[in-house]
């Protein structure tokens, strides 16, 4: 086993299973191993490194402010946070924001703005709040946050669990109304479910959520962690069906593919149910995190990353259809948000990874049959081919080991 590997495996918690590939160096869509290999890289770090890794500007940006004021904590202000919830707030649409570092952390804030805006302005019964989530859902790794997960091993063993959610199928706007009560203070979803395998909901489904969330004073929480900040080339994935949520919940490439940085947002009166000392955190929005952060949208508009999400996302998904192999059950996503599915009769997802890795190009499984192909929204359309070719390559050599034909 490579040394580095075997070091880390020894001294490391076993809760990951990487590729067996050491990474030393990034710039734009690419990657390095110790050897020198190039790769493509199509995971950009579950959409973290949408902007490309290491961006000059960012990381000139970047060490410039470590080098003025990095960290002085919520105790006191800086001249740079207001700058940057202005800016976040202006292309979300909404009122105020709310910084913290991870994604989870964003969803815990999420979670409880909507229970004390249920206490405080619904008027729901003291410790009754109720908040709906999907099957296959993916919002993070509290212990809070796995209580509403459906996945089996996401929970077990880390209980007890914390009580409050409710679980409805993704993509069936009925199944939501059905279940809400008066006691229903929020329903949290993702436009488009990530970890759970790129799934993409019918058409209308966000904006019949939204509909039934208004009907019954309920609030619409989308966790954007993913989607947003561009990935499935509109800054929201709510945009595509016009919808504006109650609450938005951002992180991942927030922060430029540099640093840990999240924000809660929502309406003013959601917000306002917070007051000193009811949440917080140390390293949240810091000089250093919303100069980074600020800087990161400004370069998502300054280089049009949006539009080439949508563009490019276009033209991988086209050619992802175009490819003709039994190997494949579904090609879906939106933007640069892709995913295959790859019989099991056949191989695994991760089996696809590591051959794809031999060609130089880099993904990650998720649930064993999905290979997902979410890259930096920098990505050219030679790029894209080269991937294209990698990936007909893999196939065709699978197909002709398992003797199956096309
Ligand atoms: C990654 C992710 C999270 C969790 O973010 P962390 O920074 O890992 O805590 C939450 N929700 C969604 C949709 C995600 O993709």
């Amino acid at each position: 086993m490579h040394p580095i590997i075997e070091q880390e495996r020894t001294y490391g918690a076993h809760n990951y299973e990487p590729l067996p590939v050491v990474l030393t160096r990034g710039e734009g869509v690419y990657v390095w191993d110790d050897g020198g290999k190039q790769y493509i890289d199509m995971m950009s770090a579950y959409s973290a490194v949408s902007h490309g890794h290491c961006h000059p500007k960012l990381v000139n940006v970047l060490t410039e402010q470590a080098q003025t004021l990095a960290m002085v904590s919520r105790a006191f202000y800086t001249n740079k946070l207001s700058l940057f919830l202005k800016k976040i707030c202006e292309m979300t649409g909404q009122d105020k924001a709310l910084p913290m570092n991870t994604g989870a952390e964003a969803v815990e804030t999420a979670l409880k703005a909507a229970r004390k805006w249920a206490y405080t302005i619904k008027k729901v019964p003291h410790d009754k709040a109720e908040i709906i989530v999907c099957e296959g859902n993916f919002h993070g790794r509290t212990t809070t946050i796995v209580s509403m997960s459906s996945e089996a091993q996401y929970r077990t063993g880390f209980g007890p669990l914390t009580p409050g959610f409710k679980l409805v199928p993704y993509g069936d706007a009925a199944a939501l109304e059905k279940a809400i009560t008066p006691n229903t203070a929020a329903f949290l979803v993702e436009p488009i479910q990530g970890e759970a395998g790129i799934i993409v909901p019918p058409t209308g489904y966000l904006k019949k959520c939204a509909a039934l969330c208004r009907q019954h004073n309920v609030l619409l929480i989308c966790d954007e962690i993913q989607t947003g900040i561009g990935r499935t080339g509109r800054f929201l994935a709510a945009e595509h069906e016009g919808v504006k949520p109650d609450g938005v919940v951002l992180g991942k490439a927030l922060g430029g593919g540099l640093l840990p940085v999240s924000v809660f947002l929502s309406r003013q009166e959601v917000m306002d149910v917070f007051t000193p000392g009811d949440h917080g955190s140390t390293f949240g929005g810091n000089p250093l995190a919303a100069t980074v952060g600020l800087a990161a949208l400004q370069v998502l508009i300054d280089e049009n990353l949006i539009a080439r999400a949508a563009k490019m996302g276009e033209y991988m998904l086209h050619q992802l259809q175009k490819i003709k192999s039994p190997l494949i059950d579904d090609v879906r996503g939106k933007g640069l948000l892709l995913g295959i599915s790859i019989n099991p009769r056949y191989c695994s997802a991760r089996d696809i990874c590591l051959r794809l890795m031999k060609e130089g190009v880099l993904s990650k499984e998720t649930h064993q049959t999905v290979v997902r192909f979410a890259p930096p929204l920098i990505i050219t359309e030679e790029q894209i081919e080269q991937v294209i070719a990698a990936l007909r390559l893999v196939l065709e050599a699978v197909a002709v080991e398992m003797k199956i034909k096309a």
